[in-house]
């Protein structure tokens, strides 16, 4: 038989080596067709008394990428327009569509002949779920075996939840699947979720000659007598663990998140049952969690506006790909040191300029550390670490930027260094070459008035550390040219890193947003309400960290200096309050400036810290915890951070709601259950989320008040996605 995305050939032992190698896609994904050659693959396995057993691997480079999660997004809009005229049917068509892909794998499973799956490289998802579903696993040793669905609001729902809790620990299981990690080959060894690791170029060999040894054909689940790797549910092994592990849930989730509250209990049920029976009380939470809000929110920014962003949403057409070879640097601090590995990585050369050699090769070190590190952990070989690092050049010598097509500056955040620097920079570069600043406060208009080509000017905004924070923000001066952004997106489609754009203002949309929950955990504080309470309600809204931890980390004194820099521009329509005072007190007063010199709103000891005991000496005594409503201190820290989110919308320096969801996810944390700033105010709907901002306005202050948009919007409860849909996606050629 002929397919379209796998094929099949027998050898002389009657093993059918199946390789899949979806057509026009760099990824094997799972999509309706794949699901239903699948079928058809194993019927004709099943059928063909030729064949003993069964190799099923992949042609690409990876196993695979998982399922192609926009056709949940389509069965999900099916469901909803089908819901209106009759909610039985819709549930049930829901239910049935959502769980194909399960028996596709449950027949693979059931079939009486063996399957071995010869995972090479990645495997996500779906992918992951085959390869469980097969009778055994040889894993290459550039494994990444992952079920990341808990990180778009939902859960493993082809088996995965069911399977992995049949074959490993029940701790590790349950902890690989809550926070959707990535194991490496070791690991999934470990796990027993893959049997045998081995060389790429031996893979299929090994996965042949496991079949040629035996494998059985009935999985150990679906004979009698199978035993739970940590005994029965309810059992005084069960009873220890169970219990902790629903203590872990609500410790790593605060409830927030229904995929991973659904997957629990169709784990803790599932396991009390025979598999086909477990298989459709898995299937029945995942189309219950498919229909709450927080998945079709987290899918739609997390992996669609994300993918959209990533493959170039926001790139002008008009320009042609640019074929990036060399980046210079300036500044090898902190930051440059961070986007100089990132780029060297991505296989372009470096040029790395600080003010004298010295000062430049502690940059190129950082990459090396950083380097060190992956070959010792088995990530990396000395190999790739030494061409790695051949492709960055230190130096202090300002003329080796002649030739680079981008150069990204990365000074101290001052500017009088960044003008000298831009025109020494300037006068030896390329006429076309493109120059950014990764300033992080300074609007990029001004910076570029020391640029004699302003169009070639623009803003590359990284966040730190840059090495694992994978948002970048481009922002757009007042001449910036296409060319200038078509260079930077390509330039971060290169580093792969997931870009949004947004116009000039002082601190662009991240770091102004930022400074908004912060000052928010300061204005608590002044309210009298309990340190320990604030940064509770911080975490428990969803957010990484509380507001006075990340004020910490951000550094007060810095906080201190910007709310004096606004002071200074505002002269007398500046309105003082109180966070003047607590900043005051905590940076001049006590040289209390955070992580950074050891003692902010926590003291630090080494990793260990703790809460200030003073706290009370700058603040007042705080209230009673029973005189605060929780509920409302978790409201208070999204909707401040929400609200001015739509302030900048309406403002026009963000531009594209998914571009505001996203970035603020991958920027700062945003609670990610809620899909993002702008899905927040969505979620809720624009009435009752202006009807809130007015409560608090009257509450806790003026800041509260909504913005114009937000209160026309209210009229007709419009909502963002509705009223300012996202344009199409642009196709974008790769650079050659
Ligand atoms: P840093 O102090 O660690 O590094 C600045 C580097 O610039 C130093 O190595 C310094 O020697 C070098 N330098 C100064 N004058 C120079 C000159 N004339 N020529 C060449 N090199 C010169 O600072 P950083 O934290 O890396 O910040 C750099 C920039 O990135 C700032 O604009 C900052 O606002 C921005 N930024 C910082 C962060 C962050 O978290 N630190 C995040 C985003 C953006």
């Amino acid at each position: 038989m002929d397919y379209k995305n796998f094929k099949i050939e027998t050898d002389e032992d009657g093993i059918a080596l199946i390789t899949w190698d979806m057509p026009e896609k760099s990824m094997n994904v799972i999509d309706l067709s794949v699901m239903e050659e699948l079928d058809a693959v194993v019927d004709q396995v099943v059928g063909d008394d030729a064949i003993k057993g069964a190799v099923i691997t992949s042609g690409k480079n990876a196993f695979s990428g998982g399922a192609d999660l926009t056709m949940l997004e389509g069965l999900l809009k099916d469901f909803h327009v089908q819901r209106a005229k009759d909610p039985e049917a819709a549930a049930k068509a829901l239910f049935e569509g959502s769980r194909k892909l399960t028996l596709v794998y449950r027949k693979l499973e059931t079939c009486g002949k063996p399957f071995v799956a010869a995972v090479n490289s990645t495997s996500m998802g779906g992918g992951t779920e085959l390869a469980l579903a097969c009778h055994a696993r040889v894993a290459d040793e550039d494994l990444k075996m992952g079920l990341p669905e808990v990180k778009v609001g939902l859960f493993p729902g082809a088996g995965g939840t069911q399977r992995v809790m049949r074959m490993a620990d029940g701790q590790q299981g349950m902890q690989f699947l809550l926070q959707g990690k990535t194991l490496r080959a070791p690991q999934a060894k470990q796990l027993k979720l893959v049997d045998e690791v081995t060389q790429s170029k031996k893979l299929v060999a090994a996965a042949k000659k496991m079949l040629k040894a035996g494998i059985d054909p009935v999985k150990p689940w679906d004979k009698k007598g199978f035993k739970l790797p940590n005994g029965n549910i309810y059992s005084p092994a069960g009873f220890q663990f169970w219990p902790a592990a629903n203590a872990i849930y609500r410790r790593e989730t605060f409830d927030n998140y229904p995929g991973a509250r659904y997957l629990l209990h169709a784990v803790v049920e599932g396991l009390q049952l025979p598999m086909d029976l477990a298989l459709q009380v898995e299937s029945r939470y995942f189309a219950k969690v498919l229909q709450t809000p927080e998945a079709a929110n987290m899918i739609r920014s997390l992996f669609v506006s994300m993918q959209e962003l990533n493959k170039g949403a926001r790139r002008p057409i008009d320009q042609r790909p640019n074929n990036i070879k060399k980046v210079g640097i300036l500044g090898a601090g902190f930051m440059g040191a961070g986007i100089a590995y990132v780029t060297a990585q991505a296989g372009i050369n470096v040029v790395l300029i600080d003010r004298d050699q010295e000062a430049a090769d502690k940059g190129k070190a950082h990459t090396e550390d950083l380097l060190s590190k992956a070959v010792k952990r088995g990530r990396s070989t000395e190999d790739k670490k030494a061409k790695i690092l051949s492709r960055i050049q230190a130096t202090a010598d300002y003329e080796e930027l002649a030739d680079c097509d981008l150069v990204i500056e990365a000074v101290f955040e001052d500017r009088e260094i960044k003008k000298t620097v831009t025109e020494k920079a300037e006068a030896v570069m390329k006429s076309r070459a493109i120059y950014a600043s990764n300033t992080s406060t300074l609007p990029i208009t001004s910076l570029a008035q020391a640029s004699k080509r302003p169009k070639n000017f623009i803003g590359i905004h990284f966040f730190s550390p840059v090495d694992k924070m994978m948002l970048v923000e481009v922002i757009m001066g007042k001449r910036t040219s296409d060319r200038a952004l078509a260079m930077a997106l390509d330039y971060i489609k290169a580093i792969k890193k997931t870009p949004i754009v947004v116009n000039d203002s002082r601190g662009f949309y991240t770091s102004r947003v930022v400074m908004t929950y912060i000052r928010e955990g300061l204005m608590m504080l002044a309210d009298g309400i309990p340190a320990p309470m604030i940064e509770n309600a911080g975490k428990m809204a969803g957010m990484p960290v509380g507001p006075l931890s990340l004020g910490d980390e951000v550094a007060l004194d810095l906080a201190w200096k910007i709310v004096s820099a606004t002071r200074k521009d505002l002269g007398v329509k500046y309105v003082e309050g109180p966070l003047d005072n607590i900043l005051e007190e905590m940076v001049v007063k006590r040289e209390r400036f955070g992580r950074k010199n050891g003692k902010g709103f926590y003291d630090y000891n080494g990793k260990d810290k703790s809460l200030w005991p003073g706290i009370p000496d700058v603040v007042g005594q705080p209230k009673s915890a029973d005189s605060f409503n929780i509920e409302e201190l978790k409201q208070r820290l999204l909707v401040m951070q929400a609200l001015e989110s739509a302030r900048i919308f309406e403002e026009n320096c963000l531009t594209d709601v998914r571009e505001a969801d996203v970035g603020s996810i991958l920027g700062f944390g945003f609670a990610p259950y809620t899909g993002g700033t702008l899905s927040y105010i969505d979620m809720m709907g624009t009435t009752a989320f202006v009807e809130l901002c007015k409560k608090f306005t009257r509450k806790w202050g003026p800041r509260f008040k909504p913005n114009k948009l937000l209160r026309e919007m209210a009229k007709d409860n419009e909502t963002f996605y509705g009223r300012f849909p996202p344009k199409g996606e642009v196709a974008v050629k790769d650079a050659a």
